[in-house]
């Protein structure tokens, strides 16, 4: 048997001075598994330049010049991970067995690709990167990312525990992928749902490599609001914060209500009235702004709006 073409995808947005390390160890683990027998020599990694205000392009250019394993393609603008992470994996499937998608500051081990490639070669066609451990998250970024988790159980959607987008989907998969025409992108939610046969292979997360994280805290709190919502309709979420607000008002009227009517300053049926109303209004406010996040919803799919294009490309 012929051994698979393994495209590697790398998202980056600006990753200057994460790129050439990156690269450089990506390129070995290539060569690993190419030594192996595991890969074809034609497999090669396609950087992803999400829009970078920095040298990521320039340096990603450098790079192919250097060694043509490396390709790159270029998003006109910044269009975030996951929608740059698509373009990527479009990109590569008609010229590839499988591919991995992993972030340029080499977080997630590169080491692991070896037995995702593995697993690949036994019949698996996506096979998920998961962290054995968060130990180099700070706490805030683990327990908010648990928290997630729970949240999305109890919404009824399956995603599979700390795995991020390190993964490996065969050209298959990739192409059903390719199927779901949703312009709110939230691939961990989607990928499940394809089916297929899987499996999990579990690594050490570890610090970038170089640079900082391009996932503030505002990135992430809209990315979590996404992958339940699937979209963010923001004056909606207003009401909803309105309404939530008002509930806390409510509290302290309902403490003013209830010392004026134990100190009989009171007409009989005031206290009642009061209550019910600041009550019910943030109810009604909130369950508006629920509703809303869902015409929200409605309003982005209908549009089909195209998910991204792509400027550039070096593929020779
Ligand atoms: N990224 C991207 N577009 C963005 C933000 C991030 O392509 O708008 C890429 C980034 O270059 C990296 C990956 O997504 O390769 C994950 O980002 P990062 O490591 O900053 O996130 P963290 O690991 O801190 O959650
Ligand atoms: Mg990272």
């Amino acid at each position: 048997m012929k051994s698979p073409i393994i495209a590697i995808v790398i998202p980056c947005y600006n990753e200057e001075q994460a790129l050439p390390i990156s690269a450089d160890k990506l390129l070995s683990v290539l060569d690993q598994m190419v030594s192996m027998g595991l890969a074809s020599s034609e497999s090669y990694i396609l950087c992803c330049n999400d829009g970078s205000k920095d040298k990521t392009w320039e340096t990603i250019s450098q790079l192919h010049a250097k060694d043509n394993r490396i390709k790159g393609i270029s998003l006109t603008h910044n269009r975030g991970h996951q929608y740059v992470l698509l373009a990527g994996l479009m990109s590569v499937k008609d010229h590839c067995d499988a591919a991995i998608s992993i972030d340029a500051d080499l977080q997630d081990d590169p080491e692991a690709m070896i037995e995702m490639v593995k697993q690949f070669n036994q019949g698996k066609e996506i096979v998920y990167g998961v962290r054995s451990s968060r130990a180099t998250d700070t706490w805030f970024k683990r327990t908010t990312a648990h928290g997630f988790y729970s949240l999305q159980k109890k919404m009824g959607f399956e995603t599979i525990y700390d795995h991020a987008d390190y993964r490996l989907m065969s050209a298959r998969a990739i192409d059903f992928l390719g199927q779901y025409g949703e312009s709110n992108l939230f691939l961990r939610g989607i990928i499940p749902q394809i089916g297929l046969e899987t499996a999990i292979v579990t690594y050490e997360r570890k610090e970038r490599v170089a640079g900082e994280s391009k996932y503030p805290l505002k990135k992430m709190l809209s990315f979590s609001i996404n992958g339940i919502t699937s979209f963010s309709a923001k004056p909606m979420r207003w009401i909803f914060m309105v309404g939530l607000i008002l509930l806390v008002v409510d509290l302290i009227v309902a403490i003013y209500v209830l010392i004026s009517y134990f100190e009989h300053v009171t007409t009989s049926g005031w206290p009642s009235l009061m209550l019910s109303i600041w009550f019910l209004g943030s109810l009604i406010l909130m369950s508006i702004g629920i509703v809303g996040e869902y015409i929200g919803r409605i309003f982005t799919e209908v549009k089909h709006r195209p998910r991204y294009f792509i400027d550039k490309t070096l593929w020779d």
